[in-house]
C-alpha cells in the first residue's frame, strides 16, 4: 500500500479510458498512454479514474502488474470497469450521505444557537429595563429638581452609579457567556491579593447592599492570601455570587464573606440567610439558563447565566466550588483556589 499526493489542478480531467503502459495491456484494449517514468517508479500498470455523477474525477483505482505476469485482457478491463463503477457509486453515495449528515448537524447547531439567542434577548432585555428606568428617572430628577440639597444630589448620583454597575454586570454576563460558548474567553494570570480584591468588590457593591439594607460581616484571613488568577474573571465570579446573595435574600438580609486557608486551598466564602436552594435544584443551578424551581426563586428575575460563568471560570483556575444550602435558611458558596502557583491555565 502506497499513497501519492497529487495536485488536483494538474490532473488530466478529461480521462475516460484507463491509463496504462501499452506493454501491460492486451492489444485492442483502449487506453490513454501513461507517463512511463511515473508508472515505472511507482510500479503501476493500470489506472482507472473514478468519475462522479457531475463527471468530475474524484479518485483513482491504481493497479500493479498481474501476479501471473500476463497482460491485462479485454475481459479483465471490462470486469475492472464494472468494479470501478460500483465503487465509484458507493463512494459517491457515502460522500453525499456524509455531506447530508454534516448539513443536518450544522442546522441543528444553528437552531440551538437561535433558541439561545432569542432566549437571551427575551429574558435579558427585560431585566435591562429595571436599572435603566432608575438611571433615567434619577438623571431626570437631577436635571429638573430645583433647590436640590447637596445630600440629595449625592444620593441620586450614588443611585445612578449603583444602577449603572448593576446594568454593567448584566451586560458583562451575557458577553462573558457568549465568549465562553465560543471558547474565546481569555485569561491573564497575575498574582492577586485575595483580601484586597474582596475589599474592592465589596466597596463597589456598597450601594446595592445599603439600598437593600444588608448587614455585612467580613472575616478576612489575617495573613496575606495570594492567588494566581485572572483578575477580571475572579471579579466576575465574586460579583455574581454576591449579587445572587443580595437577589435571593428576602426576609433576612445578611451577607457573610470570609477568606482563609483550608486543606491546602485558599478559599473565599459567600454566605447569606436568604431563600436557599432545594436539593433537586442544587444539581442544576450551574447549568446555563437553568434556574431554581421553588416559588420564591421563580419570582426573582434572572437569566440563569451567572453560576454557569462562575463554574467555567473556576474550572479554568483549577479551582472548586462547594455549595451548601437549605431552603428557608440560606446558602453558602465556597470558592477554593489551589494555593500553589498555576503556571498555565486554559
Ligand atoms: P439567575 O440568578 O440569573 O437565575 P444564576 O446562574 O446566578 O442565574 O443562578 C441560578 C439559580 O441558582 C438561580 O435561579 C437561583 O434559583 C439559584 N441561586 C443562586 N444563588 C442563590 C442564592 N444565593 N440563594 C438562593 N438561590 C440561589
Amino acid at each position: 500500500n502506497r499513497s501519492v499526493n497529487f495536485n488536483r489542478s494538474e490532473l488530466k480531467t478529461k480521462l475516460t479510458k484507463p491509463v496504462a503502459l501499452p506493454d501491460n495491456v492486451e492489444h485492442g484494449v483502449e487506453i490513454e498512454y501513461a507517463d512511463l517514468k511515473v508508472f515505472k517508479r511507482w510500479g503501476i500498470a493500470l489506472v482507472f479514474p473514478f468519475r462522479s455523477v457531475q463527471d468530475e474525477i474524484f479518485g483513482f483505482l491504481v493497479l500493479g502488474k498481474k501476479k501471473s505476469g500476463f497482460r491485462f485482457t479485454v475481459e479483465d478491463i471490462d470486469l475492472l470497469n464494472a468494479v470501478r463503477s460500483k465503487v465509484a457509486t458507493t463512494m459517491e453515495r457515502n460522500k453525499y450521505q456524509k455531506e447530508l449528515l454534516i448539513e443536518h448537524l450544522e442546522n441543528e447547531r444553528l437552531e440551538e444557537l437561535n433558541k439561545i439567542k432569542s432566549f437571551i434577548v427575551s429574558r435579558v432585555s427585560h431585566d435591562f429595563r429595571y436599572p435603566l428606568t432608575s438611571i433615567l428617572m434619577f438623571t431626570d430628577l437631577l436635571k429638573n429638581s430645583e433647590n436640590l440639597s447637596i445630600e440629595k444630589f449625592h444620593d441620586y448620583l450614588k443611585i445612578i452609579e449603583g444602577e449603572s454597575n448593576r446594568l454593567k454586570i448584566m451586560v458583562e454576563n451575557v458577553l462573558d457567556f457568549s465568549k465562553i460558548e465560543k471558547g474565546i474567553f481569555e485569561y491573564t494570570l497575575e498574582e492577586i491579593n485575595l483580601n484586597n480584591l474582596v475589599d474592592e468588590i465589596l466597596s463597589s457593591m456598597q450601594y446595592q447592599l445599603k439600598m437593600k439594607k444588608f448587614t455585612l460581616y467580613q472575616k478576612l484571613c489575617s495573613s496575606e492570601l495570594n492567588i494566581c488568577a485572572d483578575r477580571i474573571g475572579i471579579e466576575a465570579v465574586l460579583i455574581n455570587l454576591i449579587s445572587n446573595s443580595i437577589k435571593y435574600s428576602v426576609d433576612k438580609r445578611v451577607l457573610r464573606i470570609s477568606t482563609g486557608i483550608r486543606n491546602g486551598y485558599i478559599f473565599v466564602s459567600v454566605e447569606d440567610e436568604g431563600i436557599g436552594i432545594s436539593k433537586d435544584d442544587i444539581n442544576n443551578i450551574f447549568n446555563p439558563f437553568l434556574r431554581g424551581q421553588n416559588i420564591d426563586a421563580k419570582k426573582i428575575r434572572g437569566a440563569g447565566l451567572g453560576l454557569n460563568i462562575v463554574k467555567h471560570i473556576m474550572n479554568a483556575h483549577k479551582g472548586k466550588i462547594e455549595v451548601t444550602s437549605e431552603p428557608g435558611k440560606g446558602s453558602c458558596f465556597i470558592l477554593l483556589f489551589p494555593s500553589y502557583e498555576i503556571k498555565e491555565i486554559k
